[in-house]
């Protein structure tokens, strides 16, 4: 088109100060203010001018009549704008992905038992810092220590005691362990590392120097923490004697990082825990392990193994461990330090703690979390229940729903959608390896007109937004981490696409 033609178009949009004088704007403007109804209509009108300066008009080819139709919807637009801009940015989305830890879908959504405490807790005052037998100062990480204590070593204690019931094990009692909370696990890792190696070396094996998130790099953390990284081994081979050689009277710490989201396959070589441990024994070096998700509960009971436990790795003798509160544990943002007692006392002490530490919301929704398991109720915890659910109950789910929107269609009409029923694998996410997959019975869609990917645009502008993934051109339903009485609601919004 014309760049003269082009400009008769442009001249077809009204001016702001016209489209505020209409009284359908202007019962806007009594409503909601002037301010933001003029703020939406210059953004409205600002998206057009640069849709018609490129050509195309809400994906349309631009000519009188689309312009003249977007004219038309103006008013619509700009209602549209400003109840977006007036309304949270930030949403709850159904997330049917199948991706139970879902990063960008804000990972582990919360038991309602800790809603309902965070609500509870911050809806007035609370004993956050306030010892109410004495009246004096307290602390804030009692709240959940006194659960941590409970769910690791009480486990500890008595598989240690069971499995072992030799002298050595009687007299040497485990060490006592205390845990305390930070920001995330990366604040845990900088926590640390700073506390127990600043000034010197931290030995880790090549294999396990891992950029996760795409922030958190094991290099830069070290480097934020002032201890001096010594890499040994090689990127797939590492053995216990390449630790043992590194070792000087620098070293401050052994440390093992779970690869995460990264596998090493093939000719490769790690030494075991025990043989860590028994090194870092024998030296009198503390050993730290950073979990990642660090699961609370036994991941082989779905059939999952591969996946570091923190009960597990305590067991096996690991002196400090770091994990997330918000991956596999189910809970908020949270990073956790948990381990030798005198150790943590050395982090709880450190300044950068009093940086790096939680506020009362997320100690109420952990705390919540942890009654949770606590009280061996681990269907109240989302992340566990989706972990827990069986193909079959999914695929019955699916079957339901496709059903549902079968018949809301009805059948004499045709419709250009179609939905089938697959197999399919959903995945643990948040830095679980990407082998741990569960068996999943997935919905696929696909269109005569509409491509998969405007077929998963379409969903996202549902209510609640619907996030999918798109697969060999057909979009794919993971009813395994959509809520059960979310079905509905993605059942209708299927039906909106036929
Ligand atoms: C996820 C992960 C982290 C980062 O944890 P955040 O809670 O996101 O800060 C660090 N280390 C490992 C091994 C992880 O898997």
């Amino acid at each position: 088109m014309s760049t003269k033609n082009k400009s008769a178009l442009f001249q077809k949009l009204p001016s702001t100060d016209e489209l505020l004088r209409q009284p359908n704007i202007q019962e806007l403007i009594e409503r909601d203010g002037h301010a933001p109804v003029a703020e939406s209509i210059r953004a409205v009108v600002a998206r057009l001018r640069e849709e018609i300066a490129n050509g195309h008009i809400a994906g349309v080819e631009l000519s009188e009549k689309s312009v003249d139709l977007a004219v038309g919807g103006l008013f619509d637009a700009i209602e549209r704008e400003l109840r977006r801009s007036l309304s949270s940015s930030l949403r709850l989305v159904i997330n049917a992905t199948g991706v139970i830890l879902h990063t960008n879908l804000g990972r582990a959504p919360l038991a309602e038992t800790a809603l309902d405490h965070v609500r509870e807790v911050a809806n007035g005052y609370s004993n956050l810092e306030f010892d109410l037998e004495t009246g004096e100062r307290g602390k804030r990480d009692v709240h959940v220590d006194r659960l941590f204590r409970k769910l690791l070593s009480d486990s500890l204690v008595s598989s240690e005691t069971l499995a072992t019931k030799s002298l050595a094990s009687i007299t040497n009692a485990p060490p006592s362990r205390s845990t305390i909370v930070v920001n995330n696990n990366a604040a845990a890792v900088l926590l640390a590392l700073n506390s127990l190696a600043e000034g010197g070396e931290v030995i880790v094996s090549r294999g396990e120097l891992v950029e996760i998130g795409g922030s958190f790099r094991v290099p830069d953390v070290m480097q934020k923490s002032n201890a001096l990284l010594r890499e040994v081994g090689t990127t797939n081979r590492t053995r216990i004697g390449d630790y043992e050689r590194a070792i000087t009277d620098r070293t401050r710490l052994l440390l093992r990082v779970h690869r995460s989201n990264f596998e090493i396959t093939g000719f490769t070589e790690q030494p075991s825990l025990e043989e860590l441990v028994a090194l870092a024994r024998r030296r009198n070096i503390p050993l730290m392990e950073d979990l990642g998700s660090g699961a609370l509960f036994d991941l082989r009971s779905v059939g999952i193994s591969g996946e570091p436990g923190v009960i597990d790795s305590l067991r096996a003798g690991v002196d400090i461990v770091t994990y997330s509160g918000d991956k596999l544990l189910g809970g908020p943002q949270a990073g956790l330090i948990s381990g030798r007692a005198d150790l943590v006392a050395r982090m709880r002490s450190n300044s950068l703690f009093r940086a790096l530490r939680v506020d009362k919301l997320t100690y109420a929704a952990l705390e919540a979390t942890l009654l949770a398991y606590v009280k061996r109720d681990h269907d109240a915890v989302p992340v566990l229940r989706m972990v827990r659910l069986s193909k079959d109950q999914i695929a019955h789910r699916a079957e339901a729903l496709v059903s549902k929107v079968e018949s809301s269609v009805g059948a004499g009409r045709p419709s250009r959608l179609k939905l089938e029923l697959c197999d399919g694998e959903s995945v643990l996410g948040g830095g679980a390896a990407p082998s741990a997959v569960l068996p999943t019975r997935l919905i696929a869609l696909s269109h005569g007109e509409l491509s998969a990917d405007r077929l998963n645009a379409h969903l996202r502008t549902s209510t609640p937004p619907i996030v999918a993934r798109v697969e060999d051109a057909r979009v794919l339903l993971d009813l395994r981490t959509v809520f059960p009485d979310q079905d509905d609601v993605l059942a209708g919004a299927i039906v909106s696409l036929c």
